[in-house]
Parts: C-alpha cells; structure tokens; sequence
C-alpha cells in the first residue's frame, strides 16, 4: 500500500525508537523508509576509535531491530509535500500518511573543508564519525610515537558534541602508558571559547585537557587539509589569523547539517543556518503542520545532538501524536535533556547530563558523575550498548 497511518522517515535510534513505542501503543499502520541494511549504535565508535571496543559490536542488521508489525520501506525518501501529506522516494514512488516523523538523521559534510574528505582513510587522517573509519582512528593513533597530533570540533550543531574531544582523551592516555606522550604535542581545536556546553562539565574537562597537557585553541576551525603534506591550516576566528601546523595524526569531526533534500525542502527551520527541521522544542510537532513530528539529530532543537536525548524525546512524541491522533491537546513535553559520556581516558569517564537551561539532570543523583569514574566507563562500555539494543529500540526504555 502507499498510504500508512504513521509514516517513519529514517531507521536509526530515533526513528527505531518511535515505531516501536507506536507498536506498543496499538497503533496498527506503521511504515519506515529506511535505505540502509545495517543499523548502527554509533556512541561506541568513540571506543573503536580509542582502540577500547570491536567496530562490529557497534552494528546489527537493520531487519533485526526492524519492531513487529512494523512495514519497512527499505527505500530513501527525496522530498516532503507536508500540504498533501506525501512523502517522495527515490525510485519514484510517492507514500501518503495520516502522521509524519522525520528522522533521518543528520549528513556529514567533509566537503566543506577543502582536501578533507580526500584525506579521510590515509596520511594519519581519520574520524570516528564513520562506522569505516573509526577503527582506521585506532591504527593511527597505534602507529604514532612522536610529533604533533591534531583534534578538531567544527562549528554549528554536531551530534555528541562531546565526541571531538573524547578521542583526544583516549588517545593521549595511550600514548602517555606508551611513555611517548611527553615527546609529543597534542592541539585540541574548538571553534567555541568554552571547552563545553555546560561550563560546569567544561570546567572539569578543562583540567583533563590540562592534565595531559593538551594545547586548547578556541575560537578556532580547520580550514584547510593536506593529507599527503601531513598539514592543516587553523582559522582564528577572532582575529583571522591563519596558521599552518604540520601533524603525524588528525582526528576530525566533519561539519554537519541537516541532508540537502531536507534542507531545501519545506520542513527546514527558516532560523537554522544548517538546514535542521522546524520543530516546537517542547512538543516536537512541527509549528506549521500538526501531523508532521521530528526527533532526533535532524531536528533543530537547542540542545546537544545525542542518543540519550532521544531516549527522552521519544515517548514526549508518542504520546503527543497520539493526542493529536484522538483530536485532543498535545500532553507531553520535552524538556531538552541530553546525556554526554565523556570518556576522560581509557578507563574513566565523566557522565555530562542537562537540559535546555544547562541544568544539571542526574540519572544517578546520589554519585558525583562530575569526577572521571571508572564505574561510568563500565557503564559506556558495556551496560549502555544493552540498555540500547534490549530497551530503547524496543520502546521499552
Ligand atoms: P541516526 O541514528 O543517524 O539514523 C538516521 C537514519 O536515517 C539512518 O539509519 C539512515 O540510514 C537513515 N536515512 C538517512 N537518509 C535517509 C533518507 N533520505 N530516507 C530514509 N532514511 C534515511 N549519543 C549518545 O547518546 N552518547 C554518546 O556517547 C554518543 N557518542 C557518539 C559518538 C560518535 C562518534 C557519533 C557519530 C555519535 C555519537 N552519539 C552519541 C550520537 C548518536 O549516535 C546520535 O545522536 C543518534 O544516533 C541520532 O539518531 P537519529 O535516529 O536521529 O539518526
């Protein structure tokens, strides 16, 4: 059929998330269009990359976390028509739907940054930001024993925004155990002035940078990659200073939007530079169709892109569809809640967890997860993974 009740752009942990809560809800006619046949838990390339977790444990086939009852379109959507309520695939065909959720994550774009995507793979150029790539991170960062390492953040909305910087923390812990860290120079490139969204967490981020004696530059962007030459040209975006750094190992996180067919399509948000989709931060319906939602990375929420927030996002939106399924006012609200694990080294971590206010949001209000941990590592490692393949992917979590 090519019309569904529910309609699913994107089978990643939003997308997931939500057509299992709407199963168990009883709603009868849910479809995702979801191209890919692989689903990945990408919170755990920031391990593989680290050289801490196998790349395969961090994927499974799509079809196997695909909820029951649950028909997959296993087609990329290219358009929206929100007026008429179609969704456009590739291949041509046109779906209708009662209610529409956009969840198709967001697009890297390494194209942005001239010579990076052709650097990406080889020259000691890596990025834990790709399934492929995350472990090419690790062989890197094995392989060198001297010289200058690079790390970078770009500017705009990323998902795990704390990713950039944990690789640093990893990879400086290893070369310190190999005792070649004193030899080397490590430089941590931020295009912000504070180390963290949250300047509580940044504060204590600040001190493990520090402590491994990290060279922060804020206010600052990778503008331009040799991978041959082993070069990257720095941007000081403050006073426009250029400068030209030689490196053995780069780890960059590539700029990121929302995908193209998103952003020039009606459901971009006027308001965001990169294209995300138009979504009232609270009830995640979109401002000018009541039966278009998003969640997830593509959505233009102002708080941090991550998984865990879409732990908390999800079942704000079911139950809000389906309020508006029943014609009765939107019950549910979310309150920008997200969650960064921030790995401090290569067996401590930091668990980063607030709201749209910045305000701390404990899941363990009785310990300090302010303070690099040992138990918080055992818990990104190992009881994080389960939490998301037995409960937040069955709409039980
Ligand atoms: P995704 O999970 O990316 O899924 C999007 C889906 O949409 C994909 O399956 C894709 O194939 C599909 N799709 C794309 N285009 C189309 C189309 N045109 N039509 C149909 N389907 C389409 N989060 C945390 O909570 N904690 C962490 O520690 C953490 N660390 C991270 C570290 C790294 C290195 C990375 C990369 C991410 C990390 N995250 C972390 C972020 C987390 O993985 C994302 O926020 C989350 O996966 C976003 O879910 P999503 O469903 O919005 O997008």
């Amino acid at each position: 059929s090519t019309h569904h009740e529910v309609l699913i752009v994107g089978g990643g942990s939003a997308g997931i998330s939500v057509a299992a809560r709407l199963r168990r809800s009883g709603v009868a006619d849910v479809a995702v269009i979801e191209p890919s046949d692989r689903h990945f838990y990408q919170p755990l390339w920031t391990l593989v990359g680290g050289g801490r977790a196998d790349a395969e444990l961090s994927v499974r086939p799509e079809e196997s976390v695909m909820p029951k009852g649950v028909t997959w379109i296993r087609q990329r959507a290219c358009g929206v028509a929100p007026d008429v309520r179609r969704v456009m695939l590739a291949d041509g065909r046109q779906m209708s739907y009662d209610f529409l959720v956009m969840a198709p994550g967001l697009r890297l774009d390494p194209e942005a940054v001239p010579g990076l995507a052709e650097a990406l793979g080889h020259d000691g150029v890596s990025t834990n930001y790709r399934f492929d790539l995350a472990p090419r991170t690790w062989q890197f960062i094995r392989e060198t024993r001297g010289g200058t390492a690079v790390f970078t953040m770009p500017p705009g909305p990323i998902k795990c925004g704390g990713a950039p910087q944990k690789i640093a923390y990893l990879a400086a812990d290893w070369w310190r155990r190999q005792g070649v860290l004193d030899k080397m120079r490590l430089i941590l490139v931020l295009p912000t002035a504070a180390m963290f969204t949250q300047p509580q967490w940044g504060e204590v981020l600040k001190g493990v940078a520090a402590g491994y004696g990290i060279e922060g530059r804020h206010d600052t962007q990778l503008v331009e990659v040799d991978g041959p030459a082993r070069r990257v040209v720095l941007l000081d975006t403050k006073s426009g200073t250029k400068e030209d750094i030689g490196f053995e190992v780069l780890h960059a996180t590539p700029p990121q939007g929302a995908p193209h067919w998103v952003r020039a399509g009606p459901l971009a948000d006027p308001d965001s530079a990169f294209g995300y989709v138009q979504v009232d931060r609270y009830t995640l319906q979109s401002p000018r169709w009541p039966t278009v939602f998003a969640l997830g990375d593509v959505a233009n929420l102002p708080t941090s892109k991550t998984g865990a927030a879409i732990r908390k996002q999800a079942p704000v939106l079911v139950a809000n569809l389906l309020a508006a399924r029943r014609g009765d006012p939107l019950p549910a609200r979310y309150d920008g809640y997200t969650s960064c694990p921030l790995v401090t080294s290569r067996n401590r971590m930091l668990l980063a967890e607030f709201d749209y206010e910045l305000r701390p949001r404990p899941s363990f209000p009785l310990i300090d997860t302010m303070r690099p941990r040992s138990d918080m590592w055992l818990l990104k490692r190992y009881g994080l993974p389960t939490l998301y393949w037995h409960g937040m992917l069955r709409g039980r979590i």
